[in-house]
């Protein structure tokens, strides 16, 4: 039976603050993409489970939402229920820290920064979730969200809440058992790091000097997703396409980054096709050129067909 059956809809349109056929452009960095059919923002944790809960149970497709800043999403939008996550509680015993799945790991770098904790200062370089950090590792500056994560608190769908040990998330370089493994469809409640007892003023100053550089090097105030391909082993993405010749290569008002290869830059009003083409266009060339297969960093939903 098709999740559209009179009965299942009946249950989103009943639901709590639930939107039909909710714009996402303006909820991803990329400011691209549909229409979610049904869009639900939730702040407690205990909400998202059950909607969880209730859309396994009928079968209707969902999305976990976080600051949609690795998120190419498709022109026609996102079938079912897109569930935005935000959660943004904290808490700091000693040297662990406890973070909602929706606070933004910028902001918890700021919050663990001011409470004299050291050793997440490349969080800043993350301006996605926690939840969006742990479902592919995050990372910046040479180091990743795995190197001070002891556990990730989470829900499945039917299954309840579990405690997720690294090891259970499987975490690899950009990749979770969340992202390509067991957990696909699992939520991230929240997560525990652990740092050490350091100089706040030393970590800010720190960031401060490292959002600099990249601004230099990055066109991280445009409309874009980050990296668009993962870098391969023993090599950058971005040097792949610059050597390809692909710089200020065009679709649209969709644009690989002169400043930077692996940044594909909407210069307003792009289409989530032209940068898939883009996208394919540069796994292509550095395919031909160089015999290298590129692997998107940048996750692609919705209805593409
Ligand atoms: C300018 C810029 C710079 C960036 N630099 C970096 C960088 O240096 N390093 C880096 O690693 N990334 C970087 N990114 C990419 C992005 O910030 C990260 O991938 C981030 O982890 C995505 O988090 P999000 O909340 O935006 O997730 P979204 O884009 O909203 O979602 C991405 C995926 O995570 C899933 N997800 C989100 N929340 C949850 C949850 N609570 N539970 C389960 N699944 C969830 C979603 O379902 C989706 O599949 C950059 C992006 C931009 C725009």
């Amino acid at each position: 039976m098709s999740w559209r059956s009179a009965s299942k809809l009946a249950w989103l349109r009943g639901l709590p603050g639930i939107r039909e056929k909710e714009p996402l452009a303006s909820r991803t960095s990329f400011g691209i993409g549909g229409p979610a059919d049904f869009f639900l923002e939730a702040g407690r944790a205990e909400t998202i489970e059950k909607m969880l809960d209730g859309c396994r149970e009928r079968t209707i497709p969902y999305l976990l939402l976080g600051a949609g800043t690795n998120l190419l999403i498709a022109d026609a939008g996102i079938e079912g229920l897109v569930l935005r996550v935000v959660t943004r509680d904290h808490v700091v015993e000693g040297t662990r820290v406890r973070a909602a799945a929706g606070l933004k790991m910028m902001r918890l770098a700021r919050i663990v920064a001011d409470a004299g904790l050291r050793g997440f200062e490349f969080a800043i370089g993350v301006p996605g979730t926690v939840g969006g950090a742990v479902y592919q590792n995050a990372g910046c500056w040479g180091k990743e969200l795995r190197e001070v994560l002891v556990e990730a608190c989470g829900y499945m769908p039917g299954s309840g809440r579990k405690t997720w040990s690294p090891a259970d998330l499987k975490l690899g370089y950009r990749s979770s058992a969340l992202r390509d493994g067991a957990l696909k469809g699992a939520l991230v409640v929240e997560a525990t790091i652990q740092l050490q007892r350091g100089d706040g003023e030393e970590a800010k100053s720190l960031m401060a000097k490292l959002t600099r550089e990249r601004n230099e090097t990055q066109p991280i105030k445009t409309k874009n997703c980050g990296s668009v391909f993962k870098n391969p082993p023993g090599d950058s993405a971005g040097r792949l396409v610059q050597a390809a010749g692909l710089k200020g290569t065009r679709e649209g008002a969709a644009v690989i980054s002169e400043l930077h290869g692996n940044f594909i830059v909407n210069e307003g009003g792009a289409t989530a096709v032209q940068v898939a083409r883009l996208v394919e266009r540069a796994r292509a060339e550095v395919k031909r050129r160089f015999n290298v297969d590129l692997e998107p960093e940048v996750e692609l939903v919705g209805r593409w067909r």
